[in-house]
């Protein structure tokens, strides 16, 4: 995909603030702090179109950017920051729910995990939370600048053993660092709106 055009348009908290034009929509998910920021300026090729910040739990809104007047990213608030309060935590769950069960144009979840780490117990309840109501998820594995290259088919086995990934489920090793898995991921996201 080349992009010529990438603009944020609003932050959500209900459904009558998302978009209503009906372009299909591709949801990140991920820790706080995984890199779902830094992976959507990666693929829109912008330094600064989704806020990256090393404060994490910050944004509690959805984050809605049109690509190429073509699709939707939907960058839904972080997971698994320990630190915030259990009334917050709630109305994370319920807005997330609201959304990701609720929103007719989402083609797929973009989940980011940390290739690194094994999967968290928060990584597997959300892969498990998108299998159960049946929406497609694409797993992409980040950060893989971080470890050496011999150790990528170590992390990438661990992180779909750790998520109990379905066969036939895509996981894309990738680095916003140096754009490596860009071209795959930009190839599952068009493959499912038939570009
Ligand atoms: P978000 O909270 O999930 O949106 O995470 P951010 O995109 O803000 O990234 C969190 C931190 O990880 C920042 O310091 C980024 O620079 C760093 N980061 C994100 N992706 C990568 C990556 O692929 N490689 C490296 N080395 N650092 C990354």
């Amino acid at each position: 995909m080349i992009v010529k055009k990438a603009e944020f348009v609003i932050s959500a908290v209900k459904p009558a603030q998302y978009p209503d034009d009906a372009l299909p929509e591709f949801a990140l998910a991920g820790r706080s702090n995984v890199g779902k920021s830094s992976l959507i300026n990666c693929l829109v090729r912008r330094k600064n179109l989704a806020r990256t910040s090393s404060k994490p739990g910050k944004t509690q809104t959805i984050n809605f950017y049109r690509v190429n007047d073509l699709l939707y990213f939907a960058d839904v608030p972080g997971y698994g920051f320990a630190r915030v309060p259990k009334s917050v935590r709630a109305a994370w769950g319920k807005m997330m729910e609201t959304y990701l069960t609720g929103r007719e144009t989402l083609k797929a979840v973009i989940q980011v995990v940390d290739v690194r780490h094994p999967p968290t117990s928060d990584d597997q309840n959300m892969y498990h939370f998108l299998k159960h109501y049946k929406i497609p998820v694409i797993v992409v594995a980040t950060k893989a600048d971080k470890i050496s290259k011999g150790k990528w088919q170590k992390h990438v086995k661990v992180t779909r053993e750790g998520l109990q990934m379905v066969k036939g489920d895509p996981l894309v090793l990738f680095s916003a660092e140096t754009s490596y898995g860009k071209d795959d991921l930009w190839g599952e996201i068009e493959s499912r709106i038939g570009v």
